[in-house]
C-alpha cells in the first residue's frame, strides 16, 4: 500500500516497531524495579511511588482472587481520576481480570445496562456513588462491591478539610459496613498480601479492557482491547514524543481514565515510561492553572474544550505555564487559533491528533517537533498504522483530496465488540476499521476530518449519541417525535438541542421534558435547548432528516 506520509517522518520516529511481548501489568512491575522511589502519582498533595503503586495493585489482585476472580472475569471500575483508579486498573490486570471502565456520571439505568452487558460481578467505586451501586446487586450479576473514598488518599490536613466540605455541601455519605459482599478498599490495603501473581496471559489474544462506546451506530457496546492493542498504541505514542525522557517527565491527568484517551495517553504512558502522573479528579480551569504553575507538568494531553477554557480564563495572565513542553489534543477538531494562542502562552507544543475507542485510541497525529505540521489537519498515521479514504459512492479507495470514510488498520485496532458479532462485522473488514468519520487525504499523505458519518455529538469532551437521548424523549407520554442534534457552542464545543413534536392535543413545557430526561440520563446528555415543532423533515420512508435540522441551525 502507498504510504506517502512516511516520507515526512523525522528520523527519530521508526516506520515500524517490534512490540514487546508483555502484558500491561508487566510495565508496572518493571517501573517499580527501575524507579522504586520515584513518584508515580501526585494527587492533591498526596504522593505514591512506583513501588507503592505496584504493591497496592498486588494487594488488590490477591484480594480479588480470594473473592473468586478468575482469568477473563470482568471487574467494573467506576472512579474519577484518583490513585485508586490506577491501583484498581493494575490490580484487576494482575489478577488476570478484564477491566470494564465505567463512567461515574452514569445513571442507574446506564449502569445497569453496562453491568448486565459486561457480566461484571465485582464493582469498585466511591462511597459517594454507593447508593447507586448497591441497588445493582438486586438487578444484575453483581456479587461484590469494593468501596473507597477520596479521603483514603488525601494528606492528613486535606482529609479533615474534605470532611468539612462534605458536611457543608450536605453530601450524604453512607458509612459502608464491611460484610460478605461489601468490602472496604482501605481494609484491602491494610490487610491483604502483596504477593506476586502468576496468571498465564497471552498479550496478543487476551482482552485487558472492555471500553464502552456508541461506535458508529450509537448503540452502546464494548470494544474488546487486548494487552497488545493498548501496549502498541502506548509504544507508538512514546516514539512520537521522542524528546521526552524516560523517568523524567510529569504529565497532567485531567482527561478521565474511564475514557480510553486518558487511560492510554496518561495512565498507560506514565507507567510504561516512568513519568509522574499529576491527577485531578475533575477538570476545573482555575485548579488546572494553579496546578500547572505549582507542580510544573511537562506534558498535558487534552481536548479542545479544555485548552479553550484555560485560554478564556480571566486570570490566565497571572499564571506561569512555561513548564508545558508537549500537548496532544484529541476527540474533536482543534481550532488553529486555539493551537497558536496556547503555544504562545506556554512556549510548548500543542498538536492535533485523532483517534477513537476502537483504536485504543490514537491512529493519527501531527508532528510535535521536527516534521511539517499542517494546520487544520489531524496529521499523519502513526507507525505501523495504515489509513485510507473509502469513497461513499463506489466503496473503492477515494482519490487524493476526495471526501470519503476514513478506514484504519494496525496493531492498536480492537479485536471486535463484546458479544456483538453483527456490529463487529459492520465496522471491521479484513482488519480495516471503518471509523464513520468523513475526511480526505492530501497529496502529501496528511489527513483531514470534515464531518461525522455517525451523528455523535461531542459536548465538553463527552460523547453523546442523539439516538440514546431520543429514545428517552420518545418514552415521554406526550412526545410524538423527537430529533436530537448538536449545535455549536463556544464553551462546550457542541451542545444538545432537541426538536419535539407533541402528540395531538397535548401541552408540555421544556421544564417538564428536562425533568423527565434528567432523571434517566447523565447530566451531560440532557438537551440544553428544546424547540417545539408541528412536524419534522423526513425521508420518503419516514426517517427523520437530522441533517436538514442541522443545516437549518447553521442558517
Ligand atoms: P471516542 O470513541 O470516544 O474516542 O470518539 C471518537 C470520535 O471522536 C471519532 O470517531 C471522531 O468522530 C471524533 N474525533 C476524535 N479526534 C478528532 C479530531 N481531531 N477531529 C475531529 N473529530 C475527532
Amino acid at each position: 500500500m502507498n504510504k506517502p506520509w512516511l516520507a515526512h517522518y523525522p528520523s527519530q520516529i521508526p516506520h515500524t516497531i517490534d512490540y514487546p511481548n508483555k502484558t500491561l501489568q508487566q510495565f508496572l512491575q518493571e517501573a517499580a524495579s527501575q524507579f522504586p522511589n520515584k513518584i508515580a502519582i501526585h494527587f492533591l498533595g498526596k504522593e505514591l511511588t512506583f513501588q507503592e503503586v505496584y504493591k497496592q495493585a498486588l494487594k488488590l489482585a490477591n484480594y480479588l482472587v480470594k473473592l473468586g476472580l478468575k482469568k477473563g472475569d470482568r471487574v467494573s471500575i467506576m472512579l474519577p481520576n484518583c490513585p485508586q483508579a490506577v491501583i484498581s486498573y493494575y490490580g484487576v490486570l494482575f489478577a488476570g481480570g478484564v477491566v470494564v471502565q465505567t463512567n461515574p456520571l452514569y445513571t442507574e439505568r446506564e449502569l445497569e445496562y453496562q453491568l448486565k452487558d459486561s457480566g461484571a460481578e465485582i464493582l469498585i467505586t466511591l462511597d459517594l456513588l454507593y447508593p447507586k451501586a448497591v441497588k445493582m446487586k438486586a438487578i444484575t450479576n453483581l456479587k461484590h462491591l469494593i468501596i473507597t473514598s477520596i479521603k483514603d488518599y488525601l494528606p492528613f490536613i486535606k482529609k479533615l478539610f474534605y470532611s468539612l466540605v462534605q458536611k457543608k455541601q450536605q453530601q450524604v455519605i453512607v458509612k459502608v459496613k464491611e460484610q460478605e459482599d461489601q468490602h472496604l478498599f482501605s481494609s484491602v490495603m491494610a490487610f491483604s498480601e502483596a504477593k506476586e501473581m502468576e496468571v498465564d496471559i497471552d498479550p496478543v489474544e487476551d482482552i485487558a479492557l472492555l471500553q464502552y462506546t456508541g461506535g458508529t451506530t450509537g448503540f452502546p457496546k464494548a470494544a474488546m482491547l487486548t494487552h497488545r492493542n493498548l501496549i502498541a498504541n502506548t509504544v507508538m505514542g512514546a516514539y512520537w514524543m521522542y524528546q521526552c525522557e524516560k523517568g523524567n517527565e510529569s504529565i497532567l491527568g485531567v482527561l478521565p481514565f474511564f475514557h480510553v484517551y486518558g487511560m492510554t495517553a496518561v495512565m498507560n504512558l506514565s507507567i510504561m515510561q516512568g513519568y509522574k502522573m499529576i491527577l485531578l479528579p475533575k477538570f476545573d480551569p482555575e485548579t488546572t492553572l494553579k496546578t500547572i504553575q505549582k507542580l510544573k507538568p511537562t506534558l498535558f494531553p487534552g481536548a479542545p474544550t479544555i485548552y479553550i477554557a484555560l485560554l478564556n480564563h480571566p486570570k490566565l495572565k497571572n499564571y506561569d505555564l512555561s513548564s508545558i513542553k508537549a500537548c496532544i489534543s484529541g476527540s474533536a477538531p482543534l481550532p488553529v487559533e486555539v493551537q497558536e494562542k496556547f503555544e504562545t502562552v506556554t512556549g510548548g507544543k500543542l498538536i492535533e491528533g485523532y483517534g477513537l475507542t476502537e483504536a485504543s485510541p490514537v491512529t493519527h497525529a501531527n508532528f510535535l517537533w521536527d516534521g511539517e505540521r499542517v494546520k487544520g489537519s489531524i496529521g499523519v498515521p502513526w507507525p505501523d498504522t495504515e489509513a485510507k479514504i473509502i469513497s461513499l459512492e463506489t466503496g473503492e479507495e477515494a482519490k487524493i483530496n476526495e471526501i470519503g470514510e476514513l478506514v484504519v488498520r494496525g496493531p492498536q485496532i480492537m479485536k471486535g465488540y463484546w458479544n456483538q458479532p453483527i456490529e463487529t462485522e459492520a465496522v471491521l473488514r479484513d482488519g480495516w476499521l471503518y471509523t464513520g468519520d468523513l475526511g480526505y487525504m492530501d497529496e502529501r499523505g496528511y489527513f483531514f476530518i470534515v464531518d461525522r458519518k455517525k451523528d455523535m455529538i461531542i459536548a465538553s469532551g463527552y460523547n453523546i449519541y442523539p439516538r440514546e437521548v431520543e429514545e428517552v424523549l420518545y418514552e415521554h407520554p406526550k412526545v410524538q417525535e423527537a430529533a436530537v442534534i448538536g449545535i455549536p457552542d463556544v464553551y462546550r464545543g457542541e451542545t444538545v438541542k432537541a426538536f419535539i413534536v407533541l402528540k395531538q392535543g397535548e401541552e408540555c413545557t421544556k421544564e417538564e421534558l428536562d425533568h423527565f430526561v434528567r432523571s434517566r440520563l447523565a447530566a451531560y446528555k440532557v438537551p440544553r435547548i428544546y424547540e417545539f415543532r408541528k412536524e419534522l423533515p423526513k425521508t420518503a420512508v419516514g426517517k427523520i432528516l437530522r441533517r436538514v435540522l442541522i443545516e437549518g441551525e447553521k442558517k
